[in-house]
């Protein structure tokens, strides 16, 4: 029964992450203008924004102007519903389970406007990174792990950025990751995203979609990594040290 309540406020979460996904890149009111179709302005019924439903309902298109909607609404909504479970089933509903909740939200609406459009704003970051910080001075004995992990995940992208490999909106994601996770799974956060950006690299330029100077936005895969390195960090450690042992 608990699991429903969090699934669904999960659901809810989702629908105001796609509200930020959308307008943060804009520069619209995150809060004081309702929602309206982009296609012919129409205002959206209160019944047509059922998280999920809503959408297959709608068979994926506006009730006014028949434009169609994105695949990405539904996605990010069952996300961060699928997330909240997996959260609260790990940490319960503690301080952790806030912490982290608040880490895979701003992650989704940094990876998916990086997806998007290709730029990473400070005004996410600025926010995702209050909020670490806020966590990290609450939760006890957190506080020096957490600036740790900002450091390195900072300098590390900070290094390849300085040599153009990769953007300073890269190392900004990484400090905000790092005040969340400490430095341990920053760094397997940092293991998994080259790891998973290398392959998708290869293997979008055997496929010849890219060229080599094509660049590829690597906000999305560091947002992935940071959620596997939350969820796993830990565990991949312990592997390592059992394997190499
Ligand atoms: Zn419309």
């Amino acid at each position: 029964m608990e699991i429903l309540y969090v699934f669904l406020t999960g659901l809810s979460v989702g629908s105001f992450l796609n509200v930020c996904i959308y307008r943060i890149p804009r520069g619209e009111s995150l809060v004081l203008d309702p929602s309206h179709c982009p296609g012919c302005g129409e205002l959206i019924k209160a019944s047509d924004l059922l998280p999920v439903i809503s959408y297959f309902l709608l068979k994926g298109r506006c009730r006014d102007c028949g434009r169609r909607i994105s695949f990405r609404y539904p996605a990010v909504e069952l996300a961060a519903g699928l997330f909240g479970v997996m959260l609260f089933m790990k940490f319960g509903t503690g301080l952790e389970f806030f912490k982290y909740a608040m880490l895979v939200s701003v992650l989704i609406v940094i990876g998916m406007i990086d997806l998007e459009t290709g730029e990473v704003y400070t005004s996410t970051i600025a926010a995702g990174a209050a909020a670490g910080a806020v966590f990290a001075a609450i939760a006890p004995g957190t506080c020096a792990d957490s600036v740790l992990g900002a450091l390195t995940g900072f300098a590390v992208i900070a290094a390849i950025a300085l040599t153009g490999g990769m953007g300073w909106g890269d190392a900004d994601i990484c400090l905000l990751c790092g005040l969340f996770l400490g430095v341990r799974c920053t760094l397997v956060m940092l293991l998994v995203s080259f790891i998973a950006g290398g392959a998708a690299g290869i293997f979008l330029i055997t496929s010849s979609k890219r060229r080599l100077n094509d660049s590829m936005p690597f906000g999305p895969f560091l947002a992935v990594s940071a959620i596997v390195s939350l969820f796993f960090g830990n565990s991949i450690v312990s592997l390592y040290f059992n394997m190499t042992a």
